[in-house]
């Protein structure tokens, strides 16, 4: 009934994740407020006020990874001045291309591009963005450590690492309604949207799979970044986690 991710070897998840985000690509953006009830829209507005781009036209390279149609992207382009660039980078062009669609709708193309590439080994030069955002990405991603080095290397000594992912909720009832949420009503309303129950099944069990953030914590600080921490957000169904390159 669904792919069984606990089991493929890395190289065959890639291709599986890659066949998951073909598939919504077109209604990906619908899907996130249909699921969300809107809260990821919430959710990436805490990480934008976070990351606080400059107001001013300094320069700021953006880079965010597994930036999909580019939704962090243009947020941060509209919260920033005029020095403010972004570079998407996704490993599928179907998701790169709805957010070429939607630069252009939102006059936004000048300051925001789309490249494709892999999160495990960016085509970017060392030391190249002042800040690197990957926004319910990181866990498709099948070695992470590897994306995390790829991160650290990217950045600019003084700049920022900030990741937004699903986490554990741990609030007592909260969890019951989750759980029940996750595997009654996401994959059967996934199919009703983009004809795809399986895509939708994957998306549960990755949020499952994905290390708890004390764990992940430890991964980004083995990275090489400094002053890590995370902040749980609606009662952990989301956590920000950041770190610094120093
Ligand atoms: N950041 C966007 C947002 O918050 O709306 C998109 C998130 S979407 C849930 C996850 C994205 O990760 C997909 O667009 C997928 O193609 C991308 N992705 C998966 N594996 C990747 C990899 N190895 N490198 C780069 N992007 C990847």
């Amino acid at each position: 009934t669904h792919f069984g991710f606990r089991d493929v070897p890395v190289g065959e998840k890639q291709t599986l994740v890659n066949e998951v985000f073909h598939s919504v690509a077109q209604r990906y953006d619908l899907m996130n407020d249909l699921m969300s009830g809107g809260m990821h829209r919430v959710w990436k507005d805490v990480m934008i006020n976070t990351l606080n781009p400059p107001r001013s036209d300094a320069p700021f390279a953006l880079l965010d990874v597994a930036g999909g149609t580019g939704d962090i992207s243009f947020r941060a382009a509209k919260a920033s001045g005029l020095g403010f660039a972004a570079t998407v980078c996704d490993i599928n062009t179907g998701m790169l291309e709805v957010g070429r669609e939607r630069a252009i709708k939102q006059h936004l193309e000048h300051q925001v591009s789309f490249i494709e590439g892999n999160a495990e080994e960016l085509p970017f030069e060392d030391k190249s963005f002042d800040a690197y955002t990957i926004a319910f990405g990181i866990r498709n991603v099948p070695r992470i450590d590897r994306a995390l080095k790829e991160a650290y290397r990217v950045l600019k000594p003084g700049s920022r690492f900030l990741c937004l992912e699903f986490s554990t909720v741990d609030v007592p009832g909260l969890d019951k309604i989750y759980d029940l949420f996750s595997f009654k009503v996401i994959p059967p309303m996934g199919k009703a949207v983009t004809g795809d129950s399986e895509s939708y099944q994957y998306l549960v069990e990755s949020i499952r799979k994905f290390p708890r953030p004390p764990v992940f914590t430890d991964m980004i600080r083995d990275a090489g970044f400094n002053r890590v921490k995370y902040d749980m957000l609606s009662g952990g169904i989301v956590a920000l986690h950041s770190g610094w390159r120093l």
